[in-house]
């Protein structure tokens, strides 16, 4: 089966707005095994909305449009899909009532717009939208299958994930596509890639291919089959092999970030942490909060930017950073050293760098930052060259995955896994 995706909307067309509804329905699509010939995205304008309508029935089997379902003047989907079938709009009264319900529920009467919502061309189908007013339509048109869905793409996915992906999957027989992501940090692309370049060679099942990322390497594996047991076995065996490959490289699969992963491993160890930051502004002890719950390891981060904060908050002495500057190894030592003593914590991490675009010398260039990780054992500090090619958030945030990374491989390390830090 094949499908053509339609996103409606002149804030797409313009470029205002990014068309993520096309990409996500894509890779949803492909998951069942469903190839996409073409997305299209087009303006706010009944004509050229019915003419792409009637292009894309007489060429797939399957036609998703998005967007345009709303109850203004210029929301126009369900108007050019009836002109396209050549049919009325026909009220429903149940669904007006549906549409009243969803208004009354978070206390709120129905403006009068939204009636429009519960017209649908003649002999289409509504499907029930529970997370907003706008009501998808299902219809036959050509040789295609039709399912207009709303434009914003919590309700988009919720509908299709719910109401359009089992009608699919139906009929395409169980054949699946499946796929999974190991997020690497620590090497650079070509190094993955010519750790698994076999793996990756054209033609195979399951493919593997990566992506960059702020220096987050993705390894895809893509996985065929004609059943979803199938696909799963053939992936999970590529996935092993990638992972012993890899190794302590990975630090999670699909959404889950550095944060995430070390979260787990402080909370597993019942560990504690805290922060020293300079040119990280903060963002560390961001990264370290992202996570519910992460009271339960994160004491305090102390953002000691100016050399006298430096001094005053973690007593880093004025001689050390006139000596050293304050982008230094002793410098990043006493910060780190200073915030595990000052919060008794387990683990604390010190940052200091500079992260431009002024401020670099021959010997301090741009990108140049130093992490200090102590614990128990001691503290242990790693110079790092970002590059002046990155920009200054980009080189804070390079700095703050580093800093994460060594955090996340010393618990490894204290957990007994393999690793080399
Ligand atoms: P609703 O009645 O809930 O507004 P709708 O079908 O009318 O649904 P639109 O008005 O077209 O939806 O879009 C609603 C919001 O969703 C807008 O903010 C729009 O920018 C966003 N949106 C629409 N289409 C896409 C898309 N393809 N990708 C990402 N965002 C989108």
């Amino acid at each position: 089966m094949d499908a053509i995706i339609l996103s409606i909307g002149s804030e797409l067309a313009l470029g205002e707005t990014i068309d993520t509804n096309s990409a996500w329905l894509a890779q949803r699509l492909a998951e069942i095994g469903v190839g996409v010939l073409r997305h299209v995205t087009v303006g706010d304008d009944i004509e050229p909305i019915r003419r792409q309508i009637e292009q894309a029935c007489g060429e797939a089997d399957v036609v998703l449009i998005t967007g345009g379902l709303g109850p203004t003047a210029d929301d126009l989907t369900r108007q050019a899909l009836a002109a396209a079938m050549g049919v009325e709009l026909v009220l429903r009264p149940e669904w007006v009532e549906k549409i009243r319900s969803f208004f009354a529920c978070r206390g709120r009467s129905m403006p009068q717009a939204n009636a429009i919502q519960a017209q649908f061309p003649a002999g289409s189908e509504p499907i029930e939208n529970t997370c907003g007013t706008a009501p998808g339509i299902r219809a036959s048109l050509g040789r295609s299958m039709v399912f207009a869905m709303p434009g914003v793409p919590r309700e988009m996915r919720e509908m299709f994930e719910r109401d359009v992906r089992p009608m699919l999957a139906e009929r395409t027989g169980g054949a699946v596509l499946i796929a999974t992501v190991l997020n690497c940090f620590g090497a650079g692309e070509s190094d993955i890639g010519q750790q698994i370049d076999d793996l990756m060679q054209r033609g195979r099942n399951p493919t593997v291919g990566t992506t960059a990322k702020q220096g987050v390497i993705g390894v895809r594996i893509h996985s065929r089959g004609r059943s979803a047991a199938e696909a799963r076995k053939l992936l999970e065996a590529t996935e092993q092999e990638v992972r012993r490959r890899l190794g302590t490289l990975i630090y999670g699969r699909d959404s889950e970030t550095l944060s995430d992963a070390v979260a787990r491993l402080l909370v597993e160890g019942g560990k504690t942490v805290s922060v020293a930051e300079s040119c990280t502004g903060g963002l560390i002890a961001k990264r370290l909060t992202d996570v519910p719950g992460s009271s339960r390891y994160f004491r305090a981060g102390l953002v000691t930017y100016a050399n006298e904060a430096k001094t005053m908050w973690l007593g880093v002495p004025a001689d050390l950073i006139a000596g050293h500057g304050a982008v230094s190894e002793p410098v990043a030592r006493a910060m780190a050293e200073a915030c595990r003593r000052l919060n008794a914590t387990d683990y604390a991490i010190g940052v200091t760098g500079i992260a431009g675009p002024e401020g670099g010398t021959a010997d301090k260039p741009v990108g140049l930052v130093f992490i200090s990780l102590a614990d128990a054992a001691g503290c242990r500090v790693t110079r790092h060259l970002f590059g002046d090619f990155l920009n200054r958030g980009e080189i804070r945030e390079r700095a703050a995955s580093t800093a994460m990374n060594l955090l996340r491989l010393r618990l490894m390390a204290r957990g007994g896994q393999a690793c080399s830090a």
